[in-house]
């Protein structure tokens, strides 16, 4: 690297970021969500949002929809349902605006193995490169255990909420920093930190 451009990295201000999880954190779990008429956001998450992004968080969502590599749904189908959703949280507060949301449509056993699906940590990666993230002093609000073991290997904080999976996949062991009822209640903790 050459010093100016190190010099440039140095003055560049890392930011910090709640990823969240989405099917069981933000909105109802449902099996595959495929419609855009099953999409329930849970009761207070918009004003969290708003919140977070208030006090200098970036708020990414981070998720598998492994629906798409099952052929449950279309990559289009899956921008519609990010479209409508995004839509739903501004109409309940203007502030509750997403930075990003990545998701990895594949599933090893439909259609390939890849970096992006949780508990890997590739999403996480791009967008901590994209957004400059300090991941040491970022959380990630979860249902499953696959998301808290993501967050461990990605080195941020996990956080466990009660709704959707409430930690009972049982398919990593990896603890939570703290858990808590709910997106709303996580993210009330998060900002007293
Ligand atoms: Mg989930
Ligand atoms: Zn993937």
């Amino acid at each position: 690297m050459s010093p100016k451009k190190r010099s440039l990295g140095l003055r560049t201000r890392e930011n910090k970021a709640v990823f969240m999880d989405r099917d069981g954190v933000i909105i109802k779990e449902v099996n595959y969500l495929s419609r855009v008429e099953d999409m329930t956001v849970i009761p207070g998450v918009a004003d969290a949002i708003a919140k977070l992004r208030e006090a200098g968080f970036k708020a990414i969502i981070i998720s598998n929809q492994s629906a798409v590599a099952r052929g449950l749904l279309s990559l289009s189908g899956l921008k519609e349902i990010t479209r409508v959703l995004r839509a739903d949280l501004l109409k309940q507060n203007l502030a509750a605006k997403l930075d990003a949301v990545y998701y990895c449509p594949h599933h090893p056993d439909f259609d390939k193995s890849c970096a992006c699906r949780k508990p890997e940590i590739g999403l996480i990666l791009k967008a901590q490169k994209k957004f400059n993230i300090d991941l040491k002093s970022s959380y990630f609000i979860g249902d499953s255990s696959v998301d808290i073991f993501a967050a461990r290997r990605a080195g941020c904080i996990p956080l466990l909420v009660r709704t959707g999976k409430a930690g009972k996949d049982g398919l990593y062991h990896e603890k939570p920093q703290k858990t808590f009822k709910s997106f709303p209640e996580a993210v009330s903790w998060v900002l007293r930190q």
